[in-house]
């Protein structure tokens, strides 16, 4: 398995390509942990070669945000990849993805304008853009993104779609702790009390899919019970608790047919996101 920069990574991809290898891509922000090694298990059924990229993308970052002190570990990352059968890491450096004078984006529309969209208006135009770069160089057959994080694979694979990237998105499952909580990089700076109250978005969304299934139709309501619960912990402070459709992101009023009940909450100074899908 090779570690590689932009170049020895474009120059390898279109080598394996010339062979006629199809190539998966799973994009990643490192500090690897199981919800990314099944992205990566399921590229590697599917495809002839398996390309991970990390990269911790400063664009996609707000100016207030947790850039820094994002959690970084290449060498552990490295040996998970190594182990679940990677071919090729893609690592490039801040300098080598936004050289001097970058200056273009990729924005979406109104899907990149509501849910985390609203707290942070510039983080879609980043990701957008660096996984329209990430295309670019490797021109992969397949991309692996996971439903945790829901509005950003349904904004990734309509950029795709618009943009006639010829990438299939591939969509996986949301993996989670014992408990519930669902696996993410920030869940390392939680502390012990920190992380007894993260479950609260869990415990939110699976209360609100009880009284769905309970029969509950009204989403104001949901809302209203799921934002009670998660604010009935100390530490936690509720970016948003949304009830959408689950293709256009649009509100909805009553629940008729399948919706995304998703959330942001603030545990301590760690945001988190969750999010299930509802069906009446
Ligand atoms: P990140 O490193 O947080 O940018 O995530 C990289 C990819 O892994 C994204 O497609 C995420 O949706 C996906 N991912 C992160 N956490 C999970 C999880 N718990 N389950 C499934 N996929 C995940």
């Amino acid at each position: 398995m090779k570690i590689a920069g932009a170049a020895e990574a474009a120059a390898t991809a279109a080598a394996w390509r010339k062979e006629g290898l199809s190539i998966g891509l799973t994009p990643t922000m490192g500090c690897l942990h199981e919800g990314h090694l099944s992205l990566i298990r399921r590229a590697r059924l599917e495809n002839d070669r398996v390309i991970v990229s990390i990269f911790v993308n400063p664009m996609q970052f707000g100016p207030s945000e947790d850039l820094d002190r994002y959690p970084r570990d290449l060498e552990r990352d490295a040996a998970l990849c190594r182990e679940a059968g990677v071919d090729m890491i893609f690592h490039p450096t801040p300098e080598e993805m936004y050289p001097e004078g970058f200056q273009s984006g990729i924005s979406v529309g109104a899907l990149a304008q509501t849910l985390c969209g609203k707290s942070r208006p510039t983080h879609f135009t980043g990701v957008c853009t660096v996984v329209g770069k990430l295309f670019n160089l490797l021109r992969p057959d397949r991309a692996y993104f996971g439903r945790k994080d829901a509005q950003q694979v349904i904004i990734v694979r309509r950029m795709a779609r618009d943009l006639n990237m010829g990438v299939e998105i591939v969509e996986c499952p949301t993996v989670r702790e014992d408990d519930g909580l669902a696996k993410s990089s920030r869940n390392i700076h939680l502390d012990a009390a920190e992380r007894k109250s993260a479950l609260c978005l869990f415990k939110a969304l699976s209360s609100a899919g009880e009284q769905v299934a309970a029969g509950a139709r009204d989403t104001q309501a949901l809302v209203r019970h799921m934002r009670d619960l998660i604010e009935s912990e100390v530490s936690a402070s509720v970016d948003y608790v949304e009830i959408v459709d689950p293709d256009s992101l649009a509100p909805v009023g009553r629940i008729e047919k399948k919706v995304l009940a998703a959330l942001a909450v603030f545990i301590g100074k760690t945001r988190l996101i969750d999010n299930v899908l509802l069906e009446p």
